[in-house]
C-alpha cells in the first residue's frame, strides 16, 4: 500500500502516492525543530535533503505534543505558539525543496561503499551522510491499560494523549491525568476555556515547574480546577465510546466518580528509540553520544543533533537543536567535499534561493 508522502518543491508543498527510492545528499531522520532547521544549515551550504518521520506530520513534538501552546524561548521570538514555529520552520527550509517522507519509521540503515541506505516500509532513500534528529525517539504515549474499555473511548476521541485543537475542550467537562509539566501546563490552560477541569494524580506531591503548580492552586481556589489525590484512574462509562463518567480509586479501594466527557492522559511518553538501538552507534537511555565540536557519532557519515545528541553538558531544548545543525552542516561538507574549505557565510550576505540576485 503506498503511503501519501509530502514533497516540497521551489517552496511548495505537494502530496503525491508514491512508493519510491530517492537519492540525496542528506538524509535527515526526524522532522522535529532541529531536523526542520537541518534542512535549512545544509541547504545553505549546498546540499540536498530528504526528511524522514514516523510521525504523520513535521514538527516533532511540537506538532505531535503542544501545537498551541506558547513557547517563549526561542530567540527572536518574545513568544510563539509551537504550531507557528513549525510552519515558519518549514517556510525558512522551503527555498531548499527538501523531501518529506513522512508517516512511517525508518527501519533500517546500510552502508555500502559511503553511501547510505535507509529503509521504510514503502521507501529506499540513499544518502551520502545521515543526520539523525530523532529527539525523544519515536515516543508512544504511556496509556492507562488497567481501563478495560479504553480502545472505544479512544476511538471516538474522548480519551487523548495529547491536546492538537485546544478549543474542542471549550465548555467540556475534562479529566486531566498525570502529575508532570505537561498535566498540570494543560490544567492551567484548559481551566480558562473548560467548563471545569479535574486533576487526577496517584501523589500528593507534583513534579511540573513550581510556578505552574502555584497557578493551578490558585485556579483550584478559584473553582476552576478540582484536585483528585492521591487517585488514580479506575473505570470509564459512557455509550457508543462517549464518555460520561471517570471511576477513581485510591490506593485503599476508595472510589469516586467524575462526571466528565473528556479524558486527557499525559502519563509521558514511553521511551522507544526504534531500530536506533542496532545500528551500533551506542545508542544508551535514548540518547547517542556525539562529538560537539562535529555532532558526528561514532560511526563515520552519520551525525546526530537536538534532544538525541548527547555530550557532556547537553541543554535539551529547541535552540540547542538549532545551534547544533550548523556544526552539523560544517561536518556534512567535510564529509561530502572534503577539499572544500569550510568558511563561515552570513545568510544576509548569501541570502536564500528565490531572493532578489540569488538563483
Ligand atoms: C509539553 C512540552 C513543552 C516543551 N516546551 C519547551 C520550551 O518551551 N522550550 C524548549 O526549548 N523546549 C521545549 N520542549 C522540548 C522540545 O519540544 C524538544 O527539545 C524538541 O522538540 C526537540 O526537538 P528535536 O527535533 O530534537 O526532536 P523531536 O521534536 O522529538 O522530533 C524528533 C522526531 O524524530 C522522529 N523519529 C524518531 N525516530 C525515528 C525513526 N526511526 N524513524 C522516523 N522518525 C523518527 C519522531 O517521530 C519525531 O517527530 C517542550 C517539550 C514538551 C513535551
Amino acid at each position: 500500500m503506498p503511503t501519501l508522502s509530502r514533497i516540497a518543491r521551489k517552496g511548495q508543498a505537494a502530496y503525491v502516492a508514491c512508493m519510491s527510492n530517492y537519492v540525496t545528499d542528506v538524509a535527515i531522520i526526524g522532522a522535529g525543530p532541529s531536523g526542520l532547521f537541518m534542512v535549512f544549515e545544509a541547504g545553505f551550504l549546498g546540499y540536498k535533503t530528504v526528511v524522514l518521520d514516523a510521525l504523520p506530520q513535521i514538527g516533532g513534538q511540537l506538532a505531535a505534543l503542544y501545537p498551541e501552546k506558547p513557547i517563549y524561548d526561542v530567540p527572536g521570538h518574545p513568544h510563539i505558539l509551537a504550531g507557528d514555529l513549525v510552519k515558519n520552520l518549514e517556510a525558512q527550509a522551503a527555498p531548499y525543496s527538501p523531501t518529506y517522507l513522512l508517516g512511517e519509521p525508518v527501519e533500517s540503515m546500510d552502508e555500502a561503499e559511503g553511501v547510505f541506505t535507509l529503509q521504510t516500509a514503502s521507501h529506499s532513500v540513499q544518502a551520502k551522510v545521515v543526520v539523525i534528529a530523532g529527539g525523544g525517539g519515536m515516543f508512544t504515549p504511556r496509556k492507562p491499560t488497567q481501563l478495560d474499555n479504553l480502545a472505544a473511548f479512544e476511538a471516538s476521541g474522548s480519551v487523548r494523549y495529547a491536546i492538537t485543537k485546544k478549543h474542542e475542550l471549550s465548555g467540556k467537562d475534562v479529566v486531566l491525568a498525570g502529575g508532570g509539566d505537561s498535566a498540570l501546563d494543560w490544567a492551567v490552560e484548559l481551566a480558562h476555556i473548560a467548563r471545569h477541569v479535574h486533576v487526577v494524580h496517584r501523589r500528593n506531591d507534583f513534579r511540573a515547574a513550581e510556578a505552574t503548580v502555584a497557578e493551578m492552586m490558585r485556579l483550584v481556589e478559584a473553582g476552576k480546577i478540582s484536585l483528585h489525590t492521591p487517585f488514580q484512574l479506575d473505570a470509564l462509562s459512557g455509550e457508543n465510546g462517549q464518555l460520561t463518567e471517570v471511576r477513581l480509586a485510591d490506593l485503599d479501594g476508595a472510589t469516586r466518580n467524575v462526571a466528565a466527557t473528556e479524558l486527557v492522559c499525559c502519563f509521558g511518553l514511553a521511551p522507544n528509540s526504534g531500530p536506533l538501538s542496532n545500528w551500533d552507534l551506542g545508542l544508551e537511555k535514548g540518547v547517542l553520544p556525539v562529538d560537539r565540536s562535529t555532532m558526528a557519532t561514532r560511526r563515520a557519515g552519520v551525525l546526530c543533533i537536538g534532544d538525541m545528541a548527547h555530550y557532556e553538558g547537553k541543554v535539551a531544548l529547541i535552540l540547542t537543536g538549532f545551534a547544533e545543525a550548523a556544526v552539523a552542516a560544517k561536518t556534512v561538507q567535510a564529509h561530502i567535499n572534503p577539499e572544500r574549505k569550510y568558511r563561515v557565510q552570513y545568510s544576509t550576505s548569501k541570502g536564500v534561493p528565490g531572493t532578489p540576485g540569488v538563483a
